[in-house]
């Protein structure tokens, strides 16, 4: 489908996974497809799904649950999917920048690590659709956040004067610091405030704007 991004290194036959579009029809997908999303906070809370399929707050929901999708909803923050093809565990996580500077991914990654026992060698991540360094102008402050979790500042752009930030790079130095192999990263190149034809962008739309996803879930095998 032209409104779906499959992420390249998610391609494995026991998944399903994918970011959409803004003209992504998310109702009907709803009304097929049991879907778990979470109350997106901008916390450093992630989830466990077992049984119980509240939605509760978090922005970052883990499981090893086959037959339900996990998801998270965007518009311009960072929409991540992860899965371990051993252990087979899935996550998805909403990275804005409060997120990102409390360390959502690196807590994820953790809670995989503790919980289920994953090893990083065989977690691939995909970052879909985001605002990119090109278009995220910030404040010295949100710079400030950001360095307590993130090791390098290679996520740091001066462009015209300003200071931008790249969510995407600064979520792949906070993963390769939880050992991530840089090989089973994959970053969507498109930037949703360039391309707010195609994507919903906060910075651009403002804040009545609609949402994009990140979905994955495994298959019943
Ligand atoms: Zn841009």
């Amino acid at each position: 489908m032209e409104n779906i991004i499959y992420p390249e290194n998610l391609n494995s036959s026991d998944i399903i996974s994918f970011f959409t579009d803004k003209t992504f029809d998310i109702k009907k997908f709803l009304e097929k497809y049991e879907v778990y999303m979470p109350i997106q906070k901008h916390t450093d809370k992630v989830l466990l799904l077992w049984e119980d399929k509240n939605p509760k707050i978090a922005d970052a929901v883990i499981t090893s649950k086959k037959g339900i999708f996990i998801g998270v909803k965007v518009a311009d923050c960072l929409p991540i999917l992860l899965y371990d093809s051993t252990k087979k565990v899935i996550a998805a996580v909403h990275a804005g920048w409060r997120s990102t500077a409390k360390g959502i991914l690196k807590n994820t990654l953790a809670k995989m690590y503790e919980i289920f026992n994953c090893q990083s060698k065989d977690i691939f991540i995909a970052m879909g659709p985001s605002i990119r360094g090109c278009c995220y102008e910030v404040g010295q402050e949100v710079i400030d956040a950001l360095k307590a979790q993130t090791s390098s500042d290679e996520y740091i752009l001066f462009l015209n004067g300003k200071k931008h930030i790249d969510l995407a790079i600064a979520n792949k130095i906070q993963a390769l610091s939880m050992g991530i192999n840089i090989k089973n990263i994959w970053i969507s190149k498109d930037c949703t405030y360039c391309n707010h034809e195609r994507y919903s962008s906060y910075r651009f739309h403002g804040k009545g704007t609609g949402r994009q996803y990140g979905i994955i879930g495994m298959l019943e095998l």
